[in-house]
């Protein structure tokens, strides 16, 4: 641990043990709680024809070792993890025993999420959660290219309940056509000038796993669907951007292959996919807890309605307003992604 793992550098600290924590985004698959489908790394390099359909397709990130993540996971389903629901934050370490297991890009075999809620990045002494500067407005483009009315209005709706569970403010800039896999986040602007990117978000076609390339759980379960992938783009503890790709295709149900349905309701739908996404953003991790946003496997949530869990709402907190501002590193002059 201590190591210090930029996402999206294209070399990763830990040889194999790249950040992605999305693994998967999300198996939403009746009955199938393990599926390591990821995102990153997964896809098959395309063409310019293949990117017409692949366009927004997904996170493409150096490195995988996906597989190891939580790799015991499926093996526990609905297991409580042994640190009990909620347990309140140290105030002198706030992120103690609430590191999720592949903390700053950095995989733990073998360790367990914690029960409530975990952040994806720490400080270097393991106490204080990586976040975005919640004293200025978080900045985000739309590429929309792909995308209905009806998944604006869900994630925008997401937008809003993370900004009521955090504090902080989100400013939507102009539409981009950037490809949100494309990491780091560019630094120079569409004006010239070199600043920090606005969080990207983009809808894609990520088919059934046959967009991606052959992995042995894909062969194993072709119609494992993911619903999407988010991350924090960090540089010196501080998240300066990110980006989330969603994926169209998506099914709530494999074998009926029923699109996931629009809203924030029971089960598994649009709003509760982007929550999830939106909260890995801003640094949030995975959980055991059923009751949580943060379970990442979208059919074991026990939650009635698409709303934040209580150790969601726990962790949102400490990224945001709560936590304090933090100072945001200067843009590298030349602008050079790092
Ligand atoms: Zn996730």
């Amino acid at each position: 641990m201590g190591v210090r793992a930029s996402v999206g550098s294209s070399a990763p600290a830990v040889p194999g043990a790249t950040a992605w924590y999305e693994r998967a985004v999300e198996n939403i698959g009746a009955g199938i709680e393990d599926v390591s489908l990821s995102i990153e790394g997964e896809l098959a390099p395309v063409g310019w024809a293949g990117r017409v359909a692949l366009l927004l397709v997904a996170l493409a990130v150096a490195g995988a070792a996906v597989s190891a993540l939580f790799g015991a996971a499926g093996s526990h389903p609905g297991g409580a993890g042994p640190a009990g629901p909620t347990t309140p934050p140290s105030p002198d370490c706030p992120a103690r025993d609430h590191l999720s297991p592949d903390a700053n890009g950095t995989v733990r075999e073998g360790v367990r999420a914690s029960y409530d809620y975990t952040f994806l990045f720490v400080t270097s002494d393991g106490c204080r959660p990586v976040r975005f500067n919640p004293c200025q407005p978080v900045r985000y483009a739309l590429n929309r290219r792909l995308a209905t009315d009806a998944d604006v209005a869900d994630f925008t709706a997401a937008l809003g309940k993370l900004a009521a569970a955090t504090g902080l403010a989100f400013e939507r800039v102009a539409d981009t056509d950037e490809d949100p896999r494309a990491v780091p986040r560019p630094r120079r602007q569409p004006d010239g000038s070199f600043a920090w990117a606005p969080v990207v978000i983009g809808w894609s076609h990520l088919g059934t796993g046959e967009s991606l390339r052959a992995r042995a759980d894909v062969k194993a379960d072709p119609t494992a669907v993911v619903g999407g992938g988010g991350r924090p783009e960090v540089v010196d503890d501080v998240i300066v951007t990110g980006n989330l790709v969603l994926n169209l295709d998506a099914v709530s149900d494999v074998t009926t292959k029923v699109a996931v349905p629009h809203g924030f309701g029971a089960g598994v739908n649009w709003g509760r996919i982007m929550l999830h996404e939106l909260a890995h953003v801003i640094g949030l991790g995975h959980v055991e807890s059923r009751t949580s946003i943060m379970n990442e496997a979208l059919t074991s949530q026990t939650l009635s309605s698409s709303e934040w869990g209580a150790g969601d709402l726990i962790g949102l907190r400490q990224l945001g307003r709560d936590g304090g501002c933090v100072s945001v590193p200067p843009v590298p002059p030349q602008g050079a992604p790092r």
